[in-house]
């Protein structure tokens, strides 16, 4: 059966348009342990590029090069390969599945075509599931389902559709019915080819074609009659011959179904076992049948930096260059920056423009990523995924064009970190090495920063979570070799303003000589509901002449970002010059700038303050018979619950709670449902902290200070 290729509207027979056709960008995602590396492994071993195939339990896989990755068996990176399929050439990020690492799955999301969501067929739609589902749901990326671990003991296929169906509110279509689960699943029925497909290891392919076995014709027969009239609902013409029973072509049903796939109504669903390969390579098949190829996609959208006007590219070779830089991996020979090319064409060695910075660099190198080795390329084009060596600046999220022909793109949105830690290097040695590392951790990973403390000389880490902590702090230690130990984890607050104030700043220095002198007005506001700091200039007739405005802007930002009294960031306010005096030979940029912090310093004082911590998210699934206790312990964390849910056997508990409260949440959990209860959390936004917690918080950082 020869793979679909054409797309809905037909639109191109040029070379570059076939070469387009023949391309799919897609990830895997998953609940973490439903079986993405083990399938991402798979398919690069069945399309030529793993030699032996990786088990994620011996710690081999080819995906998760990074010793902490295989340590614990997780996917936290995403690694993009290149391999090929029935000469179609394949384009695989690996995105990873614990919500510790959301910026990387929003990330990979941003530039895929399309993904197939894996399932574990004994637990069906797992929390973290749910979380990337919605958020690919946000991306409008088409999708296949792949029900894996249909090898398992409980495993059971109908019940993880519909799963699907009930707490994804998706359309799943069944295109493969199993035969038999557990250690009795012995094969598939395609349905659309109405055939029986049985697993035979001792076969090339690793199967034989035979005749739906009469027992499992009805069921089969029923599933068909289902497939088909989703399909209808797409081509008209399908639909008419369904009702005159006419027969029906399995390409026409196939392009129906890629029709709906394509505009996100309907996921077509297949089954396997990828620890005992069954499964895979018909999935490959339906990647190549179902997801879009580039052209499939609507054109790419942004505007001209220059006028703001909108701009719009689509994949053509011949249009000017346009790519998005979605992931820097830092490494000893230079940083790797992956790109996504959206249009034109860019050859090694060529000068590129950084529309988000403003910057013209020169592109060094090409490559095509494989797991674990690199192909270098002299040229990239619309709708490929590869990396560049050369990139100087840090891009993540940055779009990068030709200059010429100026396009910026929505830059991706990465979430503030919500908890810190104190890492303190062994040797003065280590002090040196310490800074470089973070700088380039910090630069491959946007939700991760660092800052030092002037006074104390005492550096902070910040990310997503626990988990996110660790993994940085052992690829410190192991990979970059740096001596360090780390504080417990606490919480990242935030503050802002209280109400409305005006305030002066005044910076005047006369002691003889040459002195300074600044003095600026101020109205702060705050935002309510805002993570943003607005500056605006109303200054009349001249009171400070204009070239000093930038400097007093300059130094209320500084401060802002650093903390003032106690160290954390301000947000969530609008500061307004409204007047302020200048002298002819004593004032200066910085005479202006240090007025501006002495503003931002009145107007936030410890009364007018007010502190806030993040909130999250969160769902915690658990067997019933635990229910009352989980919920319980999660009242004694501050939590608000919002909703109980019915899973299957499961329930689910949904609402949000202080960061603050859930550390080490995850052993609570285990001991409290005997190992069998999971949960997910994402940021939510920042609230005022308690009196009481507030007062701690601010008791500690006077401590500190003195
Ligand atoms: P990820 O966290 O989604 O990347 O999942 P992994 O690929 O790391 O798999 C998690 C665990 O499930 C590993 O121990 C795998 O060996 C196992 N696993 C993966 N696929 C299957 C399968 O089809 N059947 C069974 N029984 N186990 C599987």
């Amino acid at each position: 059966m020869p793979p679909i290729a054409t797309t809905p509207s037909g639109k191109t027979t040029s070379k570059a348009g076939r070469y387009l056709m023949r391309l799919r960008n897609f990830g895997i995602m998953a609940h973490i342990d439903a079986g993405k590396t083990t399938i991402s492994e798979r398919v690069l071993f069945y399309t030529g590029k793993a030699h032996k195939m990786g088990e994620v339990h011996d710690g081999a896989a080819t995906m998760d090069y990074l010793q902490e990755e295989r340590e614990r068996g997780i996917t936290i990176t995403s690694a993009a390969t290149s391999c090929e399929w029935k000469g179609f050439n394949m384009n695989l990020i690996d995105t990873p599945g614990h919500v510790d690492f959301t910026a990387e799955v929003e990330r990979s999301l941003r530039v895929l075509d399309g993904a197939v969501a894996v399932f574990d067929a004994v637990s069906g739609v797992e929390a973290q599931s749910e979380t990337v589902w919605r958020q690919a749901d946000r991306h409008k990326v088409p999708r296949l389902c792949f029900i894996n671990k249909m090898d398992r003991t409980g495993a059971d296929f109908h019940e993880a559709v519909v799963s699907i169906r009930e707490r994804l509110g998706a359309r799943p279509v069944v295109c493969q019915l199993p035969i038999g689960c557990g250690k009795d699943y012995i094969g598939m029925i395609d349905l659309l080819r109405e055939v029986a497909i049985l697993f035979d290891d001792s076969t090339k392919e690793g199967f034989t074609e035979q005749q739906i076995p009469e027992e499992l014709k009805e069921e089969a027969e029923l599933a068909r009659h289902e497939l088909l009239a989703i399909a209808a609902e797409f081509d008209d013409d399908l639909m008419e011959k369904i009702i005159e029973d006419e027969p029906v072509e399995v390409e026409q049903v196939q392009a129906a179904l890629r029709k709906g796939t394509l505009a996100s109504k309907i996921f077509p669903t297949f089954n396997g076992t990828a620890l005992k390969n069954k499964g895979i390579r018909r999935l490959l098949d339906g990647i190549i049948d179902y997801l879009p190829c580039p052209i499939d996609m609507p054109a790419v959208t942004g505007v001209n930096p220059k006028t703001g006007e909108p701009v719009e590219r689509n994949d053509d070779p011949d249009s000017p260059f346009t790519a998005l830089a979605f992931k820097t991996i830092s490494e000893k020979t230079g940083d790797l920056t992956f790109l996504r090319v959206y249009s034109g064409l860019l050859k090694a060695g060529s000068m590129v423009y950084n529309s988000n910075k403003n910057k013209t660099e020169r592109i060094g190198r090409l490559y095509r990523m494989h797991a674990g080795s690199r192909e270098q390329i002299e040229e990239i084009r619309a709708g490929d995924i590869a990396a560049a060596v050369g990139v100087k600046h840090p891009v993540t999220g940055d779009t990068l064009c030709d200059e010429k022909h100026p396009i910026l793109l929505e830059s991706i949105d990465f979430p503030d970190p919500v908890i810190s830690m104190s890492i303190e290097p062994a040797s003065r040695a280590d002090r040196d090495k310490l800074g470089d590392c973070l700088y380039r951790l910090a630069k491959e990973d946007p939700t991760f920063t660092f800052h030092t403390d002037p006074e104390t000389n005492e550096t902070v880490i910040a990310g997503m979570g626990e988990l996110h902590l660790e993994v940085l702090r052992n690829r410190i230690v192991r990979d970059y070799n740096v001596g360090a130990s780390v504080g417990a984890p606490r919480v990242a607050y935030r503050q802002t303003l209280k109400r409305e104030v005006e305030v002066e700043g005044r910076h005047v220095k006369q002691s003889g000589g040459h002195g300074q002198f600044a003095v600026v007005k101020v109205r702060f506001e705050p935002l309510q509901g805002s993570g943003e700091i607005e500056f605006s200039n109303e200054i009349k007739q001249g009171a400070i002449p204009k070239e000093y405005i930038p400097s007093v802007e300059r130094g209320l930002r500084s401060i802002a970002v650093l903390g003032g009294q106690i160290k954390y960031p301000y947000l969530g306010f609008k500061a307004v010059l409204f007047d302020g005096k200048s002298h002819e030979v004593d004032s200066s940029d910085m005479a202006f700038e240090a007025a501006g912090k002495l503003a931002f310093r009145a107007a936030f004082t410890r009364e007018n303050t007010v502190l806030l911590e993040p909130v999250m998210q969160f769902e915690v699934q658990t067997p019933d018979d635990y229910l009352g206790d989980v919920i319980g312990d999660l009242n004694t964390r501050r939590a608000q619950v919002s909703d109980v849910d019915s899973r299957a056997h499961l329930r689910v508990i949904f609402g949000k709670v202080p960061i603050a409260e859930m550390f080490a949440y995850s052993s609570r959990l285990r001991s409290l449902t005997q190992g069998r209860g999971t949960y997910s959390m994402e940021p939510h936004g920042y609230e005022p902290v308690p009196a009481e917690t507030a007062k701690t918080v601010f008791e500690e950082a006077d401590r500190d200070r003195r």
